[in-house]
């Protein structure tokens, strides 16, 4: 047996017992003729002590071990020395007298320190990930990630779902991504595409009479790279039949808040029940459709009191269908022009031209270079809409729609940064529903689904989809947490007609449509029950609960930014016999 006790279980309790033990060197230091090694395995860290009188042999073992070697000691377990107990160590009081140590794996030196929360290069990171998740950080985020998971499993599980695998190789699944293309050598110039989640299968699920459905999927997506993507990455993938927006919003709703309750009971809820806002309601508030509620600087319009307000460039945006909207950064009043220019760059990145300003300082005197071009009384409304005070900083951007809404929007995620708004402990859910329909998408000049292909609308809005598709409501529902987007989800088309329809208004043609999708098509007539369903994101939720940066940090083995596993160098340069194999031989130009 390798060993008889956990490094990190060993207490007072256990003095006088002789333990077997294996782990890896976490520390070690000579000491008057004696041997101190701090051994580490998963559960923790206990101190062992080889002392030449007790064992002369365990002693000269000791002399050579390093850092990360793996050794296995057998020993007496026995209370420290008074006043050498290690308080910050759940093991301090104790350690074990070595009386034979063998050295099972003698180890390299590391790249950089496992035993130590120090900065390191993430290229190193990744290179040798099987170190890094050594490390205490990234081994708690590992299982924080499995008792999340675990959690979700048991709760559906008593609810009756039944989790099912779905296909990898299969037919194109679009999310508004690119594909992922696997050849096949048995059909010469055929391809499977790698799903971008599994949306046609687990409402084909549902075709099939299985009414509750789950599955921790992966999912993947050729696109650009940022902080929070993956090419591939998990989702709790969950559908229902017989069910409303309703039914599945409270359930998902306590699925995450018993989760955070039990997973992670040391962070707290901003609210429960979880506040619900329509699509228009946080585009006007917080700029954005995955607003941060933890904090407030809301957006505040002014563009009624901009009209005629005697400033041209506010009028402007007025007259030309834009907005004028604020915010009220509390307590900035006294930036200095400096600090005020680098907001006004910040939002130029997101299309605003410049950023008007009104200071107050702290005996509530004007700064404020604008002031001169209105009238009083509109200034003064202004103000007052905004409910300026001594000591606030008035920020205004005049533009069109989208501009004011992304500009505003990144401004007051930009403050929270700034002054530290949000509380990490704090986890502030929300739903977002009534998202449109369609959104209008300029370059291709033709509307694109604002979730997916398969969302219904609602029905209500349903002639619309002729009328004024831009009008339209979908049932759509999204899940945010923190400032993120954590889940979407929608209750479906289930009926063949207003599938088609669907398909044309987003300009798919008939053909290619039942070319992609004429098996969802047909199995929309073969009795299919009204459903819906919501996707989770795995990585993103474990990345806000273990309060981490992005998401690779709860991912075991990621991608870089450029998609690249740099651990084992994929994607790689393959034979060209498995090229020809797979008939794609001479496709690839050599650079
Ligand atoms: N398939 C959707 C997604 O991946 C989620 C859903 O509609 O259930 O975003």
């Amino acid at each position: 047996m390798y060993k008889t006790h956990k490094c990190g279980e060993l207490r007072p309790e256990h003095v006088g017992e002789e333990v077997t033990l294996a782990g890896w060197v976490n520390r070690r230091r000579d000491h008057g003729g004696v041997t101190f090694m701090d051994l580490r395995d998963r559960y923790g860290v206990v101190q062992i002590v080889a002392n030449p009188d007790i064992s002369s042999d365990a002693h000269k073992a000791a002399d050579a071990i390093r850092l990360e070697w793996v050794i296995q000691a057998r020993g007496n377990v026995r209370m420290r020395p008074e006043g050498m107990e290690n308080v910050s160590l759940s093991t301090g009081e104790i350690e074990v007298e070595v009386i034979e140590l063998r050295v099972l794996n003698p180890a390299k030196t590391p790249p950089f320190l496992i035993n130590e929360e120090v900065e390191v290069e993430e290229m190193l990171r990744l290179t040798y990930r099987y170190l890094d998740l050594r490390r205490a950080r990234l081994q708690k985020n590992l299982e924080l990630r499995h008792r999340v998971v675990k959690y979700i499993r048991d709760f559906l599980d008593e609810r009756d779902f039944w989790e099912i695998e779905t296909p990898i190789l299969f037919k194109t699944t679009p999310e508004g991504a690119r594909d992922y293309l696997v050849p096949s050598r048995v059909h010469p110039g055929e391809f499977y595409a790698l799903p971008q989640s599994p949306q046609q299968l687990k409402q084909l699920l549902m075709v099939a009479g299985v009414e509750k459905y789950f599955q921790i999927a992966r999912c993947f997506r050729d696109e650009d790279q940022r902080g929070d993507r993956q090419p591939e990455f998990t989702q709790l993938d969950l559908e229902m039949s017989f069910v409303e927006r309703e039914d599945v919003i409270s359930l998902t709703e306590e699925l995450f808040t018993k989760l955070v309750e039990k997973v992670v009971p040391e962070k707290r809820l901003l609210s429960k029940p979880w506040p619900r806002f329509t699509y228009q309601e946080v585009i006007d508030r917080f700029g954005r459709d995955n607003p941060d509620i933890r904090f407030g600087l809301e957006i505040v319009d002014i563009t009624d009191l901009a009209e005629g307000c005697g400033f041209q460039v506010f009028e402007r945006a007025v007259e030309s269908n834009g907005l004028v909207r604020g915010i009220n950064a509390k307590g900035a009043g006294a930036f200095s022009r400096r600090e005020i220019d680098n907001l006004t760059d910040f939002v130029k990145e997101y299309g605003a031209k410049g950023l008007a300003f009104i200071a107050l300082d702290e005996q509530g005197v004007f700064r404020s270079p604008i002031q001169k071009f209105f009238d009083d009384e509109s200034f003064q409304a202004i103000i007052e809409r905004l409910q300026g005070e001594p000591g606030d900083l008035l920020l205004f951007v005049a533009d069109e729609h989208k501009v004011v809404h992304e500009s505003l929007g990144q401004l007051r995620l930009h403050f929270r940064d700034l002054m530290n708004l949000a509380d990490d402990n704090v986890l502030a859910f929300c739903w977002i529903l009534d998202f449109p329909y369609v959104v209008w998408n300029e370059g291709e000049r033709r509307w694109d689904p604002s979730h997916h292909l398969f969302t219904s609308p609602m029905p209500e809005d349903i002639p619309l989809l002729d009328e004024d598709p831009g009008r339209a409501r979908g049932q759509q529902y999204d899940m945010v947490l923190n400032g993120y987007e954590v889940a979407g989800g929608s209750i479906r088309i289930h009926e063949r007609e207003l599938q088609e329809k669907a398909f044309e208004l987003i300009g798919l043609e008939p053909e290619l449509a039942k070319e992609r999708f004429g098996h969802m098509l047909e199995a929309f007539e073969y009795g299919t029950p009204p459903h819906g369903g919501i996707a989770p994101g795995i990585d993103r939720i474990c990345m806000i609960l273990a309060g981490e940066p992005n998401i690779r940090e709860v991912i075991a083995f990621p991608k870089n930014q450029t998609a690249r596993d740099v651990m084992a160098s994929a994607p790689s340069v393959v034979e060209e016999a498995q090229l020809q194999e797979l008939h794609i031989a001479g496709l690839v130009d050599e650079e």
